[in-house]
This record gives structure tokens, C-alpha cells and sequence, in this order.
């Protein structure tokens, strides 16, 4: 079949199904594009929902990917409001809700993720909200007025920014986290600490180590009850306790399936003509030789691309170093690598003062960085993570030493 009579279909409109679409315009493919939308809206970015957007600093247009009329005007048919129900690799369709079958000729799997939901008594109360969707970003918004009291649980990612924007609203926050300290996970306790007291700091209350024992109301949430016995009364509570990789269609389809979508380096999943790409897609990473699910913007925006070249039957190999950003009250920092619990931290500048860059590293070569309130460095540091270059931990530590004096000259090229 030529190229312009073929039909390429893409299951979910999130960043990396919508820059899919964009990329396979923009390199030529002149078949049928569909794009198939479980929400009414048509493809946006997630980041401003827990921030300027959810604070009402930036309408909410601005988080759309493309205009409306985008889609039109290239020609990639856009259904929304309707979830795919089935795909039969076998057969090259996919069935959506209504009973209405697509053939395709490629098929790419952008269904993202699902927020986790907290098995306990309440937890459907009116007022318990999670923050996933531009509509949870809507109503959250309405609800996050002065004086609102407002009980956070988890402080990974969601957490911590819908509390800083809460604060910024002139909302009363109280965090719960099992953890010792916000972001433990991926930064670690020392790094942890510098976010647990920047919320103090704004007036949160911050308390780790603690759980959900039940959300109490009489239909509408009014108090969170801690399982060391505390009630915290409230008029809102946000759970953000992470997501899981919305895998369903996969896996009643027989693709390979371990905490997300297995694919290769070019992004094709155990499927014919099937591929995967962002939050849902655990692809083999060539350079740290082994499959990677990331649940961060910068992999939908980049792996979207990546695997609408390689349905054109172009050369791919997804090899980014996984990055990621996040803005709390006047602190921004950006992330780029992987770390682990046991790799050996090493800090230039001060963290007090909220100005510095964060190593991990593991056999005295760095594998993450983190650049807080310093700017354009994180492209050395992504080069040293690439370089596996031996580091000197003094001139890590050092501001005076640039840090692209650190790469090697060969990586550097
Ligand atoms: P997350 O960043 O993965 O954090 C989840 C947090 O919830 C962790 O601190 C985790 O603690 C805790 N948790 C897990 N299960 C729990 C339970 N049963 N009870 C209490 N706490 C529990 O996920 P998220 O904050 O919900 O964010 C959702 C997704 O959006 C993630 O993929 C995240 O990366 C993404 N996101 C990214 C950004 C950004 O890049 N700036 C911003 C917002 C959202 P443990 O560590 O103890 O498991």
C-alpha cells in the first residue's frame, strides 16, 4: 500500500501522542492520522496544571499543545471524548467505546498513566481530589481560596507544587508524607530536607512520617484522620501518591507488559506496527543498558517524536538522558539522570541559600544531577553523566571550576 493510503492511529492524546501526530506531518506521511482522546479536550502539557495554571497566572489555553485549529489544518482527525476499548494486533484494529473498529497500518500507544488511589475509608468523599487532568486542574482551582484549608498527602512531585501553589494562593497547607522528607524517593534525604524547609518556611505544615488512616465527612470531606490519630480538619484534600502506567489495552492484546509497555530502542513495542511512547512506554535505553519508564514531560515530548520516525520506518534509537523541572515559590530547579538511594552525594554551592548544584554519583562518576537556582548548566551536566568520565569530587564541588572544564574533551566533541 503507498504511504498516502495508509492509516496511522495513535491511542491517547497527551504530549507525546499530539507531538507524534505534529512529527508525522511534519515528515511528509501524507496517509490518515487519527488521534483518539479518552478526554473532551484536545492534547495539552501537564506541568502549568499544578502551577500557573492551577494558580490562575496563565489561562488555561496556554496549556494546550497546539492551536485548535492545528489539527485541522494537517489533517489529523482528532476524536475526542471517546477511549479505546480494544486493539487486535493481529487484525490491525483497534475498537473504541461505541463498538466502532479503526484498521490501522501503525499503531502507537500514548495512553500515559493513572493517578494511584488511597485504599481508605472516605476516600470518595466530595473534596478529595486528585490533580491528573486539566478538569481536576478546573475545579481544584476554584476551591484553593484564601483561608481554604487544604491537606496535601505525599510529597512527590504533585505534592509538593500543588502545595506551594495552594500557599501562593493564600491557602492554609498542611503535607502529610509517609517519607522523612518531600521527594525522598528521588532526592534523597540531605536534598529532601532543603524542599521540607522551603515549605516550612512558607508557612506549610509539613509532616512526614505519617499516613492516611481515613478522610472523615458527612458527604463532603472535613477532616483528614491520621494514622497516629491526629485530626486535621479541612475543606479540601489533595492526594498525590503517584501514578500507575495505563497498560490494560497492551496487555489484553498480549504485548509484553512489565510496569509499563516493553519496547525496543526504537520504541516498537513485542507487537507488529505497534509502538509506545511517553508515561506508558518502558523502553530499552541503550545507554544505561536496561528498559526505563519515565514519567516526566520532557520524555513525552521527545519520545512522541521519536516514535512517530521510527512508524516511518526511520532510523531511532531513544537515547535521552531522562530530565525533568519543577517550581516551587521562587525556587526552580531542573533534574537530569538517575540516582539511586546509595549514590554518594556531592553539593556545589549552598543550600541554604537554595543556589546550588547536586551530584550523585556512583563509582566516582556522576549519574544525576540537579541544578537549583543556577542556570545554564544543565547541559554540562548532562554531558558528564554521558561522559562516564572519573570525576574529581573537589572540582565538582567547586563553583570556581567550570563545569564543562570537568568533561572530558572526547565527550565533549
Ligand atoms: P510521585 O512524584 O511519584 O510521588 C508519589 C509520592 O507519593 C511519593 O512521595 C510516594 O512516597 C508517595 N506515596 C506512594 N504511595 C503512597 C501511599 N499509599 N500513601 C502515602 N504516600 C504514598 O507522584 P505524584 O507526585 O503523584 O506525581 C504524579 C506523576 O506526575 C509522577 O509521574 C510525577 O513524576 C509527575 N509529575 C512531575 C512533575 C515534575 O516533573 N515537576 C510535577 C508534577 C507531577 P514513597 O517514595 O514512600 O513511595
Amino acid at each position: 500500500m503507498s504511504p498516502h493510503q495508509q492509516t496511522h492511529v495513535i491511542v491517547g492524546a497527551g504530549l507525546a501522542g499530539a507531538k507524534a501526530a505534529e512529527t508525522l506531518r511534519e515528515e511528509g506521511f501524507e496517509g490518515r492520522i487519527v488521534m483518539i482522546a479518552a478526554e473532551p479536550e484536545r492534547p495539552y502539557e501537564r506541568p502549568p496544571l499544578s502551577k500557573e495554571v492551577l494558580r490562575g497566572e496563565a489561562a488555561r489555553e496556554t496549556a494546550f499543545v497546539h492551536d485548535a485549529s492545528f489539527y485541522d489544518e494537517r489533517d489529523i482527525e482528532l476524536v475526542t471524548g471517546t477511549a479505546a476499548t480494544a486493539i487486535d494486533p493481529g487484525r490491525f484494529r483497534v475498537t473504541l467505546a461505541g463498538g466502532r473498529e479503526l484498521a490501522y497500518d501503525r499503531l502507537l500507544l500514548a495512553t500515559g498513566a493513572e493517578p494511584r488511589r488511597l485504599p481508605v475509608p472516605g476516600a470518595d468523599l466530595d473534596g478529595v481530589r486528585m490533580l491528573r487532568t486539566l478538569a481536576d486542574a478546573d475545579a481544584l482551582r476554584e476551591q484553593l481560596r484564601p483561608g481554604a484549608r487544604v491537606v496535601v498527602v505525599g510529597a512527590g512531585w504533585i505534592g509538593s507544587e500543588v502545595a506551594a501553589s495552594a500557599r501562593m494562593l493564600g491557602a492554609e497547607v498542611t503535607v502529610i508524607d509517609r517519607a522523612k522528607v518531600p521527594l525522598e524517593h528521588v532526592l534523597g534525604e540531605r536534598i529532601g530536607a532543603v524542599y521540607r524547609d522551603l515549605h516550612r518556611e512558607h508557612g506549610v505544615e509539613y509532616l512526614p512520617q505519617t499516613g492516611v488512616g481515613a478522610f472523615e465527612g458527612d458527604g463532603r470531606v472535613s477532616a483528614v484522620r491520621t494514622t497516629d490519630g491526629r485530626l486535621l480538619p479541612c475543606d479540601l484534600a489533595v492526594v498525590g501518591i503517584g501514578v500507575a502506567p495505563r497498560t490494560e489495552l497492551a496487555e489484553a492484546a498480549g504485548l509484553a507488559v512489565e510496569d509499563g509497555v516493553v519496547c525496543d530502542e526504537r520504541l516498537g513495542t513485542t507487537a507488529p506496527a505497534v509502538y509506545a511512547a511517553g508515561d506508558v512506554a518502558s523502553a530499552w535505553h541503550p545507554f544505561y543498558g536496561r528498559h526505563l519508564r519515565v514519567e516526566h514531560w520532557a520524555n513525552a515530548l521527545h519520545q512522541g517524536p521519536a516514535a512517530a520516525q521510527a512508524m516511518l520506518g526511520r532510523p531511532v534509537v531513544y537515547d535521552r538522558i531522562p530530565y525533568f523541572y519543577s517550581d516551587q515559590y521562587d525556587v526552580g530547579m531542573e533534574y537530569s539522570g538517575l540516582a539511586g538511594a546509595d549514590d554518594e552525594l556531592v553539593v556545589r554551592g549552598d543550600l541554604e541559600r537554595r543556589e546550588f548544584v547536586a551530584f550523585w554519583l556512583r563509582d566516582d562518576r556522576v549519574v544525576a544531577g540537579m541544578n537549583v537556582n543556577v542556570w545554564d548548566v544543565n547541559q554540562h551536566v548532562q554531558a558528564l553523566i554521558r561522559s562516564r568520565a572519573v570525576v574529581d569530587r573537589a572540582a565538582l564541588a567547586d563553583p570556581g571550576t567550570p563545569l564543562d572544564a570537568l568533561v572530558p574533551a572526547t565527550a565533549a566533541s
